[in-house]
């Protein structure tokens, strides 16, 4: 399997969930079987090195690669969520949407100082869902070693945002 590969089962949907937005469309990349199991080989691969204690997964698509991610590096599971949805203590964060606030969850016992962690999400667009996360886990004191995406929209410039963690994106659309 190649980079170009994968590229080519990602599925592009016009004006989807709101007109004028082009949806990158990763369930077409999920369902085949081999393209699913080389986009977690590449980033384990990459991480391998990094002991990595924590892969932190943001709603909903980041929990899928985080999950796999968090099984082959033998490190634990962490879910950001959205408001409401986690059962015990949380810390929450507010962040900027291109209309209007939005807000994460993290459970506040879900890391602990020191901890090494890579946050994972499935694509970075403007960079405000992943610099809030980030904010939860430096917030329990959490050790960002590493920020993964599977697609990386760099027009919307989302990685000024998140310029002082080492990142990075297995597909990058210019
Ligand atoms: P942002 O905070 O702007 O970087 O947005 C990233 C989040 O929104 C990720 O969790 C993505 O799943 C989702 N997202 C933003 N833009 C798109 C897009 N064009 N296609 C698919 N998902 C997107």
């Amino acid at each position: 399997m190649e980079l170009a590969s994968l590229r080519a089962k990602i599925r592009d949907i016009k004006n989807f969930p709101t007109e004028g937005i082009l949806f990158k469309d990763i369930t077409t990349l999920l369902k085949d079987g081999p393209a699913f199991r080389y986009v977690v080989d590449l980033l384990a691969e990459r991480y391998q090195q990094e002991r990595v204690e924590i892969v932190v997964g943001i709603e909903s698509r980041g929990f899928i690669f985080a999950g796999a991610l968090a099984h082959q590096l033998r490190a634990g599971f962490v879910p950001v969520r959205k408001l409401g949805k986690l059962p015990g203590k949380t810390i929450e964060v507010e962040y900027e949407l291109e209309y209007g606030r939005d807000a994460l969850a993290m459970h506040e016992d879900a890391i602990r100082p020191g901890q090494r962690v890579l946050a994972v999400d499935d694509l970075l667009a403007t960079g405000g869902t992943m610099a809030a996360t980030l904010r939860l886990v430096e917030q329990v004191g959490g050790h960002v070693v590493g920020v993964a995406f599977l697609i990386e929209l760099a027009f919307l410039h989302g990685h000024d945002k998140l310029k002082n963690y080492p990142l990075h994106s297995l597909i990058v659309y210019d």
